[in-house]
Order: C-alpha cells, then structure tokens, then sequence
C-alpha cells in the first residue's frame, strides 16, 4: 500500500537532541513481562537513587526538557518510584510512567499522584505473554486497556496513554483499536501504535569499531519470520479504510531519509464518543510554538483538564486551522441535531505512530531525527532503543551490507573495516 501524505504539507515537529520535550529515565532494567517486541534485557538490577539522580543531572545539563518518560524495564519495580517521581517534580518537570501495568494497584496510583505523578503510559498488546490474556486478539486486550484507562479516571487528574506494538499479525486491528480509543476519547488522552523491528541480521553484518559483533544475540537480535517492515505510511491507509477522514498533522522524520514518518501525529476531536474531526498542522504549531514562548520548552504531555477544554481551544485556532474548522463546523452540526450534546465536554486524542530504527539498503541507519526517548548512558545522550549495543559492545554498531546480499556489489567490500 502506498500513502499521499505528503511531509512537506505536514508540521515538521521542531525537536532536536538539545530542545525537546522529552527525557527517557530508565531507573531499572527489571521486567515482570517478557514482551517480544522488547529492546531492553531483563535484569534484575534497579538504580540507587543517587544513581537515578545523576541521570537526572545529565539531562538538565544536556537538554531542555518538559517531561520525563520513567521506563525500563517496567519502573513499577522498582522500590523507590515515589521518591523518583517526586525528584521529577522538584525539578519542575512532568512526570510520565511508562508501565505494562501488571504491578499496579489503586493504592500505588494515589501514592504517585500525590507525589507528583503527571500522567501513565500503559504498554498493552497482544504480545506480551501476559498471565490470564495469553492468545487474546487486540480487540480482546480493550478490556484490560479499558480497566486501567478506568482506573486512572477514577483516581483523577491524570494523563492516561497506551502503547501497542504493531505485528505483521495485529496489523489489520490496528483501525479497531483507533476505534476504541475514539469511543473512550474522555479518559483516554493518547493511542501510540509502535511498529515492530528487530536487527536485519540477514542482510547486515555488524560492527562496533573495527571488531564483527553479533548482534543477533541482543534482545532485539529476534529472528522469528515475521514482518519488519510495517511503515506509518501503510498504517495510514489502513486507518483511513475504516476513517476516511484520518489526518495526520505533524510529523518527526527520519535521520537519512526525510520523507519517511518515524513519529507520526494526529489529533482528534470528540465527545461523548463521537469523532467530529482531526486538527490540521497549523493547530499544531501554534501549540508548539505557544507552550514553547510561555515556558521556554516544546510541550511534552497535556493535563487532562487542558484535553477537556475543547471548545475554547478549538475557537481559538479557527481562523487558522482548516481541520479545526472542519472539526467545530462538524460539531455544530451534530449539535443543531442533538443540543444535549452542548451539555458535554470536547476532548483531544492523539494518535500517534511510531516506525523505529530502519536500515537502509547501504547500512545507514534512519533513526527518528529530534529522537524524543534519549536516555543516558555514561554521561551522554543515547538512543534509548539501541542502548544494548553500547552495553553489549562499547559502542553503536554500523551495519554493512552482506557481499551476497548486495549482489557481489564491491559497496560491501569497501565498508568493511580492514
Ligand atoms: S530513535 Fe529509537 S528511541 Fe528514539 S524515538 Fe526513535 S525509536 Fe524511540
């Protein structure tokens, strides 16, 4: 399948390695799931909190940022998570946890709401070998998503996001889960579909430095046949088989190849579960641009009350934006026809598709340019989805196409170290 979205006619995300909105903390490396999509090994070791402190001090001098991202591992783990969340308050920064969720209970929320906590990303797919939803379809995992979008509700005032990984196999419910989201649109503020990937050894011998590496043996070395080449192009055009009207708004390119959609965003407007519209890219920047002159950061995550607010943002960006036209003209109408709906409140969703590390077909990698989920490692900035190889090996690898593969092509010969 091939898309017309054309980048140039979307808004270019304006982040970059120093300013951007997001920090990615990883305070333990400890799982209580074994995803297979998963690019961290699962080792029981949590950070000391001087040590999560000193990753926190990397960032501030490094970047300038407006949340951080508390991951893993699965940071529920770890036995100091209040005290981290609150160390990210104290700093002045949003505090986001992204968790499978297996570990959480209501009485842990209330602790971490009231030390600070921001808001939730729950990573639920089908994938996971979860106890009690092994051989569920996605459409059947909206019922764990459900129970824990309904939870964080009723603890209030957070942010609640879910991530799914995209498999060859899940692929075609990719729309029902769009759908899902849209009719849950007042507690669920963000859908997040991640693509799968794992490393091309087929194709590539790796190497860090001069020295071959093998780098099947890392966590995302997985070989089993299945697709890696899912693109946010081909998620489009199956989104819009169901939502013709789906409109991606904003977007992060790739480092080596500038048309392709690492981070792709949309942003609809709901209620009471209908979907009216999706903003345009002039929406878009304006809220970049707005949030960054108050406060001197790109925005990260919204409050839900800000989510809530529909109407007075959407009046806002009127007379600038096409899709918010479309959207508030679409809800005046249904309103004309059914005037209870006046009585409830318009949210914004986001939908936002994530295509990670691809290889070209000489060995460069195309990585998310302005990479939002950088951690630390060693005192610098790295990306957080290729941290085994500097663990593993001292260094990130460089691929080098396989002389066979390249057709005997002299290109693979020269690449090679001596
Ligand atoms: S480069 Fe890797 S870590 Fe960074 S946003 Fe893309 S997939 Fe995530």
């Amino acid at each position: 399948m091939t898309s017309t979205l054309d980048h140039r006619t979307l808004y270019r995300l304006p982040w970059n390695l120093a300013d951007n909105p997001i920090a990615w903390l990883e305070p333990t490396q400890a799982c209580n799931l074994a995803c297979e999509g998963c690019y961290r090994q699962n080792v029981k070791h949590h950070k000391s909190m001087d040590e999560v402190q000193a990753d926190l001090d990397v960032f501030a001098r490094l970047r300038n940022f407006d949340g951080v991202s508390i991951a893993g591992g699965d940071p529920l783990m770890h036995p100091e998570l209040p005290a981290i969340v609150r160390r990210v308050t104290a700093m002045g920064r949003k505090a986001i946890i992204n968790t499978n969720g297996l570990a959480m209970t209501r009485e842990l929320l209330v602790e971490l709401k009231a030390a600070g906590l921001m808001g939730l990303t729950f990573h639920v797919d089908s994938h996971q070998g979860r106890p009690g939803w092994r051989d569920k379809t996605e459409v059947e995992m909206n019922d764990l998503r459900s129970t824990f979008a309904e939870l964080v509700a009723s603890v209030g005032g957070l942010s609640c996001a879910f991530n799914s990984t995209v498999y060859g196999e899940t692929l075609h419910e990719v729309p029902d889960l769009v759908d899902w989201a849209g009719r849950n649109a007042g507690i669920v503020h963000t859908m997040v579909f991640i693509l799968y990937r794992s490393a091309a050894v087929e194709k590539f011998d790796y190497f860090a430095g001069r020295n071959q590496v093998d780098v099947g043996s890392l966590v995302y070395g997985d070989q089993k046949p299945q697709r890696t080449d899912i693109n946010a192009r081909e998620v489009v055009e199956l989104i819009r088989t169901r939502i013709p009207d789906f409109a991606p708004c904003a977007y992060l390119n790739g480092t080596a190849d500038p048309e392709s959609f690492k981070w792709l965003l949309a942003m609809r407007v709901a209620s009471a579960g209908n979907t009216y519209g999706w903003v345009g890219p002039k929406f878009m920047e304006l809220t970049q641009a707005a949030y960054h002159l108050w406060s001197g950061r790109y925005m990260s995550y919204a409050a839900p009350a800000a989510l809530s607010v529909g109407r007075s943002v959407l009046a806002g960006a009127w007379t600038m934006d096409p899709g918010v036209r479309r959207a508030s003209l679409a809800y005046a109408r249904a309103a004309a026809r059914s005037p209870s709906l006046l009585l409830q409140k318009q949210h914004m969703q986001s939908i936002l598709i994530i295509q990670p590390i691809d290889m070209m077909d000489d060995g460069a990698d195309n990585m998310c340019d302005g990479c939002p989920d950088m951690t630390v490692h060693e005192g610098k900035l790295v990306w957080s989805c290729r941290l085994e190889e500097p663990r593993a090996f001292g260094a990130f690898v460089r691929a080098v196409p396989k002389c066979a593969a390249a057709g005997g092509s002299p290109r693979c010969a020269d690449a090679r170290p001596d």
